[in-house]
């Protein structure tokens, strides 16, 4: 089994992510975020908004709604260019992207010829407003988080004062009708954003665009932690271009069963966003430059990246298989920050009630500072590989020696060394460990 293969099905068996209703047969496209999947993406989520958000002072943070007049979609472009060339197979009656066509040849009944003219489909999910389905109530599921952001530029610019070169950021949810979901959650129908707008004054825009690929690629390894060696940044050729974009870098990472795929494109919306915006509502979206005296649309460059894709690229990196005294051991490196559990706690014997009793008592007083897990249904070696495989830094053992010293053993997961420490001073070892 490859490590993609072996990494979904350990997403499955401890509880990272599951597949959408799955006792009814699923839904394809659409997947659930388990107990330990729930912690990691908001570890991921966080990691973003501190570096982004909280520790800069010329962005600012927003929570949009996820549907919004229709009239948004229609000014962004969606309504009209946000589409797929599509055909049907006439023998099978599948349908496929046009460009997923080799040879003319079905790749499901291996038909040659057999295809429909190609027709546009527009990716976006649709929904009425309110009791009745009418066109007028049609609106849709946002395909992007970024029209959120345009839409209140006004709003954020007075109210927080800000000045030139500034942004915006986001996270939520996003969805697309996907004709060929897959690759376990590479390709969703829902799937989560982080989006930045970073306005800027025209004339800045490439200098900026450059920073910022820079800058993102340095989140991705310091704050990931991903091997520098697997991912890397690329720039579009102009024909594959977005509508509303001037230049487009993909960030890009190796993934073992599909090689360099996009985890995040940062583009240069250029003014065509607010342009647009204020051409359809009639509302003026400028910025008064003080410097100049001068009234303009900003550009913007738009880092924009989907935290399920980078859920799976930092489980892929993270993903090794060891041999440790002729056994196999299967070990997540995740960055220590990064992990579901930062602390399981076991007590060496589960049949000596003390013993136990004082596992529970440190597990409860971690729990203060850390995601805990408390264990005792194995026997030890075997709980050490249950947190190796999720990704667990620290282990702390309470044995029979614990009840005379007040002392544990913390486990390090990945040189599997352990050093005794004073019960009391477990939580501040850890943090230090932490780097909290
Ligand atoms: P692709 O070419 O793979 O369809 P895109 O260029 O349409 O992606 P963008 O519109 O640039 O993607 O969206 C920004 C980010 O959102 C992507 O880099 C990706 O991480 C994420 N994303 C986009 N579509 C999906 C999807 N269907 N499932 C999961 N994540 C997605």
């Amino acid at each position: 089994m490859g490590s993609f293969d072996a990494l979904v099905s350990l997403c499955k068996q401890r509880g990272f992510i599951f597949q959408s209703s799955e006792i009814y047969g699923g839904i394809g496209g659409f997947w659930d975020y388990g107990p330990l999947g729930v912690e990691l993406k908001n570890n991921i989520k966080q990691s973003w908004w501190r570096r982004v958000v909280q520790m800069r002072d010329d962005i600012v943070g927003l929570d949009a709604a996820i549907i919004m007049n229709a009239q948004t979609w229609v000014a962004s472009g969606h309504v009209e260019e946000f589409t797929d060339p599509l055909v049907d197979c006439k023998q099978c009656k599948k349908r496929f992207r046009a460009d997923a066509i080799a040879h003319n040849t079905c790749p499901e009944c291996g038909a040659v010829g057999q295809f429909t003219d190609v027709r546009k489909f527009n990716l976006m999910f649709k929904t009425y407003v309110g009791p009745v389905e009418e066109s007028a109530a049609l609106t849709y599921l946002r395909p992007e988080t970024a029209q959120g952001i345009f839409v209140n530029f006004q709003n954020v610019l007075v109210a927080t004062r800000k000045k030139l070169p500034f942004g915006i950021a986001q996270i939520g949810k996003a969805f697309r009708n996907e004709i060929t979901p897959g690759d376990f959650i590479f390709r969703d129908r829902e799937f989560e954003q982080m989006e930045i707008e970073y306005f800027v004054k025209p004339g800045t825009d490439e200098e900026w665009h450059q920073h910022w690929v820079e800058e993102r690629l340095r989140w991705y390894i310091e704050d990931l932690g991903l091997r520098k060696e697997k991912i890397r940044a690329r720039a579009l050729p102009k024909e594959d271009l977005a509508h509303y974009s001037k230049g487009t870098f993909e960030i890009e990472y190796d993934f073992p069963n599909k090689g360099w795929a996009e985890i995040e494109g940062i583009a240069n919306r250029t003014d065509y966003d607010l342009k647009r915006h204020s051409q359809h509502s009639g509302k003026e979206l400028t910025y008064f430059d003080e410097e100049t005296k001068e009234h303009y649309i900003p550009y913007v460059i738009e880092p924009s990246c989907g935290v399920d894709r980078i859920f799976l690229a930092l489980l892929l990196d993270a993903y090794h298989e060891e041999e440790v005294r002729g056994e196999k051991r299967v070990v997540l490196k995740l960055k220590p920050q990064l992990a579901p559990i930062k602390v399981a706690v076991f007590p060496l014997l589960r049949n000596r009630p003390e013993i136990v009793q004082k596992a529970k008592a440190l597990a409860q007083a971690l729990r203060k500072d850390f995601t805990v897990w408390y264990d005792d249904t194995a026997a030890i070696g075997r709980l050490y590989r249950r947190q190796d495989e999720i990704g667990t830094p620290f282990c702390v053992t309470v044995d029979v020696q614990s009840l005379t010293d007040n002392a544990v053993t913390i486990r390090d997961r990945d040189t599997m060394l352990q050093e005794r420490v004073p019960i009391e001073r477990v939580a501040s070892v850890i943090r230090s460990k932490l780097q909290l």
